[in-house]
């Protein structure tokens, strides 16, 4: 038992580390020993504890292998988007935001989009979910609600190009991904999902920015189609709403020149 619990750990070939060689080691020294002595309890339990530890190996070994392979997939993505939509995004999640208070919550959407060859990809829609949670600082999709968004595009045939989400705070450095954004993202990308994330920050009087984000930043190009949208970094981008404004006072609120309408 144990030298075929070795060889499937040493044929993993996968360069764990250092430290859960060791594990494995120290494991299979007690369960020897355990052995010599007889002693069936000490045994079992040795084992017990080398079972879990390959099955831990087993599964961050797929883990990583399925991150490798879809980094691998994705890498060279082009995503086409068009300065409307961009507008558009925000403003849906401005709405879905909106509280009437000075501080909007935070908001979000997925994206589905065409496939035009195997690298490029177009932002084609907004796909609304519902929140599980929604505060200020944070929006959490509601399970029921993720299966049923991401089984929609599926079954249409149609991919998942992207997320967006909205932050709290001003300018571009308030687009930045925090943790929870960035482990999504890895989640994504582990499932083989091309889409990249991006997040919404407010600007002053009529503008807003944007940052797209992956795993890794050079896997990917933005291309944005369109007026009033202007790189300011890689993957940050200012966008100028052409008739309309953002009150910052009254949080994500937005105010459109032609007033009313769709
Ligand atoms: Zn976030």
């Amino acid at each position: 038992m144990l030298s075929s619990l070795l060889s499937a750990f040493a044929g993993s070939g996968r360069g764990e580390s250092a430290e859960v060689v060791m594990q494995v080691l120290v494991g299979s020294r007690t369960l020897n020993a355990a052995i010599a002595e007889n002693d069936m309890p000490k045994s079992m339990k040795a084992l017990d504890q080398l079972q879990r530890l390959l099955r831990r190996v087993r599964t961050e070994g797929r883990r990583e292998a399925n991150k490798a392979e879809g980094c691998k997939r994705n890498s060279g993505s082009r995503f086409l988007v068009d300065a409307l939509f961009l507008e558009e995004s925000f403003r849906f999640l401005c709405a879905r935001g909106a509280t009437g208070g000075a501080t909007p919550l935070e908001a979000f959407h997925f994206v589905g989009g065409l496939q035009l060859d195997a690298h490029t990809f177009v932002f084609g829609r907004i796909v609304p979910v519902a929140f599980g949670e929604q505060t200020v600082t944070r929006v959490r999709v509601s399970d029921a609600s993720n299966i049923t968004a991401l089984a929609r595009l599926d079954i249409a045939g149609i991919p998942l190009v992207g997320h967006i989400h909205s932050h709290p705070g001003q300018g571009p450095g308030a687009t930045t991904p925090s943790i929870t954004d960035r482990r999504f993202q890895e989640r994504l990308e582990a499932g083989g999902h091309v889409a990249v994330g991006a997040i919404f920050a407010r600007g002053g009087a009529g503008e807003a920015f944007v940052r797209f984000f992956a795993m890794d930043p050079s896997r990917f190009r933005i291309e944005i189609h369109g007026n009033n949208v202007q790189e300011i970094d890689q993957n940050v981008f200012r966008l100028r709403l052409a008739d309309g404004h953002i009150s910052s006072r009254n949080g994500c609120q937005i105010s459109i020149g032609r007033g009313g309408g769709v």
